[in-house]
């Protein structure tokens, strides 16, 4: 009797707020103020989502699949990025069966777009919609995240070997 080959990947991201940039998470545009720095969209939830992916399949990190050294990635559209991953761990012979994601920002709140957040990573992760959960909490006032500098993110991947 063979067994199930199932793996799990675990993700975690973070990035400054900055003025004059915008607020993207999992593919979403925010209304905010503040948005987050970095090379590319600097999507803190898709980029640990997307090292979910990679980690569950074996497949390295974020960063050397998508160096930010590397101009072809300045001001990418990480759900795009997303999308890439999911085609190299569909490739690898895997099939994703569950995404679970935290983001953790003090404000704005963010449960009126929990649900469009989870549709887009669903869908560039090429995966149903019910397989996709997206959590969004505070920091509570504490440390650097809690004092509105920046958010975090973190996720776990799902993946079973494709019959
Ligand atoms: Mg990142």
């Amino acid at each position: 009797m063979g067994i199930v080959d199932v793996r799990t990947g675990l993700g975690w991201d973070s990035h400054r707020l900055a003025a004059g940039r915008p607020l993207i998470l999992g593919g979403v545009r925010i209304e905010s103020d503040l948005g987050l720095d970095g090379h590319s969209d600097a999507d803190v939830l898709t980029h640990a989502v997307i090292d979910a992916l990679l980690g569950a399949a074996g497949l390295g990190d974020i960063g050397e699949h998508f160096p930010d050294t590397d101009e072809r990635w300045r001001g990418a559209d990480s759900i795009a990025l997303l999308e890439h991953v999911a085609q190299l761990v569909a490739g690898a012979g895997w099939t994703t069966t569950s995404i679970d994601a935290t983001v953790i920002l003090e404000r704005p709140k963010l449960k009126p777009y929990k649900q469009e957040m989870g549709e887009r990573l669903a869908r560039a992760a090429g995966v149903a919609t019910d397989r996709v959960n997206v959590k969004a909490t505070t920091a509570e006032r504490l440390d650097a995240v809690g004092r509105g500098e920046g958010a975090v993110a973190q996720a776990v991947a799902t993946i079973v070997r494709s019959s």
